[in-house]
């Protein structure tokens, strides 16, 4: 943002707040443009009122091959602040935020978390896992940097995002608590995840599973027969009873791989859609981070032996 049209939100503030309902509406808002769902999701609960917030990848949508299409490229120059996750999620974006960040405010949220909690990344050397909204309390520290974020575009609402972070940061701390507690009820053999891709790194280390994903870290890469055969002799030897798809990739190779534990006769269901790396559609529980991670903590233990409430944490769940 640049001085004067922060200045220009500042006095539309001020107004705002002089005058009665109604006049908020017509004020100024932060434009915040966030890559993902998750991080949209992150960013209007720390703004309130005081962001207008885009995301650019919608439910179903997967980061790491998204490219940026004429209208995000519109959208993202007109921001105030841009939010992305970094660490290589947007793959294909990455070098159009980079040259963008050299003119505006283009913040990689997940990048600022200490390295010695991240997972390394199997596909690339040097890099890291970039899926940390699979664990409430990593993504809680992502929050923060959001919350940072925002107060250097726009110190006057300091306050604001200061207080409505915090109290997201208590909602995260609940889900925290219940995801273990519901986790923690599947059979200590049956903590097994095996999914798509390998987005479940940090859920693995946060709750105790063993993960397994078809295709690496990125899902750019393609399964082989070989590797679907190992997998079914490895669902066979462990007594792996369900398999799970996710709502932003194909679920091709899992399909493949119940199939081929079926003609092996060992029964293997599909145990569920989890929200992998996209949340669930706008306008419904499972369209928020909370309702995502819910979602799926819910429908892991729920497949794999362990209790939970019918509709999850909260009743909401569809
Ligand atoms: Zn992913």
């Amino acid at each position: 943002m640049n001085l004067t049209k922060r200045s220009l939100a500042f006095v539309a503030l001020a107004f705002a707040m002089a005058m009665p309902t109604g006049w908020a509406a017509a004020q100024e808002k932060l434009t915040v443009v966030a890559t993902t769902g998750m991080i949209a999701d992150s960013a209007r609960n720390v703004g309130g009122d005081l962001v207008e917030v885009q995301a650019l990848m919608g439910p179903g949508v997967d980061p790491h091959a998204y490219r940026q299409t004429r209208t995000d490229i519109t959208a993202t120059v007109k921001a105030d602040l841009v939010l992305w996750n970094g660490l290589y999620l947007e793959a294909q974006m990455e070098e159009f935020l980079l040259d963008l960040g050299q003119e505006q405010p283009v913040v990689p949220v997940a990048e600022a978390v200490p390295e010695n909690l991240l997972i390394g990344s199997e596909d690339y050397d040097g890099k890291f896992d970039p899926h940390l909204w699979m664990n409430p309390n990593l993504w809680s520290r992502v929050v923060l940097n959001i919350r940072d974020a925002m107060i250097d575009v726009y110190p006057e609402g300091e306050a604001t995002f200061t207080a409505n972070a915090e109290a997201y940061l208590d909602r995260l701390r609940e889900l925290a608590t219940y995801t273990t507690e519901v986790l923690a009820s599947v059979p200590a053999e049956s903590r097994i995840l095996l999914t798509s891709h390998d987005a479940f790194n940090y859920f693995g280390n946060a709750y105790g599973f063993e993960v397994v994903g078809i295709q690496g870290i990125s899902t750019e890469s393609e399964a082989g027969l070989q590797r679907i055969a190992e997998l079914v002799d490895m669902l066979i030897a462990r007594d792996v009873r369900a398999v799970f798809v996710e709502t932003s990739v194909s679920d091709r190779n899992i399909r493949a791989l119940a199939e081929g534990a079926r003609a092996e006769e060992h029964e293997v269901v599909i145990g569920g859609e989890l929200y992998s790396d996209a949340m669930g559609e706008p306008g419904t529980y499972e369209g928020t981070y909370i309702g995502m991670i819910d979602s799926n903590a819910t429908t892991i233990a729920a497949a794999l032996g362990g209790e939970t409430p019918e509709k999850g944490m909260q009743g909401l769940l569809n």
